[in-house]
């Protein structure tokens, strides 16, 4: 069995960003993860999927830089098609720039458009969902999805940030509870709790129960990459995720 990844050499982009959100670290998951993956190339999401969660006064200031606009509408177009999969079975978006920092008007931390809250919000215009939960498990907080989401009753939202470890997994497991009454569970996947990362938290093992957790809680989940900087790491964490995942479904 393979996973579904949806991914595309355009998250190569060198567009302007800080350096520690590089293009290698596409790269360092890609080749860890390529003999598991069912690998899946992503459409260009459109204006309108834009303006189901951006004003278009943000939407404009991202289109004045060619590159980055077609690189960021393609990592929303990836989270599209991961949560499409999703309907059907597990599924993985790897792709760059990440977007739980984008917010209705505001962006930042490294994040351009809001890749989890346009394609949930695609699918419930589409309604092909009527209700969706996201968690989010990054070391930083998803203000912009909780921005996005905060008055749409048919969108929970839930962000794991406590310390310690053991902390991290009692809340995880909390938020996951109730996660079969949703049409779908969307995971904000960052990577930078890691413990050579900058939240210096969980192991590599620990991704793999992460992962598991998900997909036994429901099995119409996908995942987007967020954050994740400790390169040398950051790919065999993707893959102990993507394990688990596997591992839940099988
Ligand atoms: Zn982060």
């Amino acid at each position: 069995m393979k996973i579904p990844v949806v991914y595309s050499e355009d998250f190569y982009t060198d567009y302007d960003t800080v350096d520690c959100e590089s293009p290698d670290r596409i790269s360092s998951i890609y080749f860890k993860i390529v003999d598991i993956a069912e690998i899946i190339e992503p459409d260009l999401c459109t204006i309108e999927d834009l303006k189901l969660c951006h004003s278009d006064e943000l939407i404009d200031s991202v289109k004045k830089k060619d590159e980055l606009y077609y690189v960021a509408k393609k990592s929303a177009g990836g989270a599209i098609k991961a949560a499409q999969i999703a309907l059907e079975r597990p599924s993985f978006a790897l792709i760059r720039p990440p977007g739980h920092h984008a917010g209705y008007n505001f962006n930042g931390g490294f994040c351009f458009f809001n890749n989890m809250a346009i394609a949930i919000k695609k699918l419930l215009k589409e309604g092909k969902i009527n209700s969706a939960l996201i968690v989010d498990i990054d070391l930083h907080y998803g203000n912009g999805t909780y921005d996005i989401v905060k008055n749409d009753e048919r969108i929970r939202f839930k962000n794991i940030d406590a310390y310690p470890r053991g902390n991290f997994m009692r809340d995880l497991r909390d938020a996951l509870e109730e996660a079969a009454d949703f049409d779908i569970v969307g995971c904000s996947a960052g990577f930078d709790t890691y413990i050579k990362d900058w939240g210096a938290l969980l192991t590599t093992e620990d991704f793999k129960t992460i992962g598991y957790l998900f997909a036994s809680s429901n099995p119409n989940l996908f995942s987007i990459l967020e954050g994740g900087y400790y390169i040398p790491d950051l790919g065999l964490n993707v893959r102990a995720f993507l394990e688990g995942i596997m591992e839940a479904c099988s």
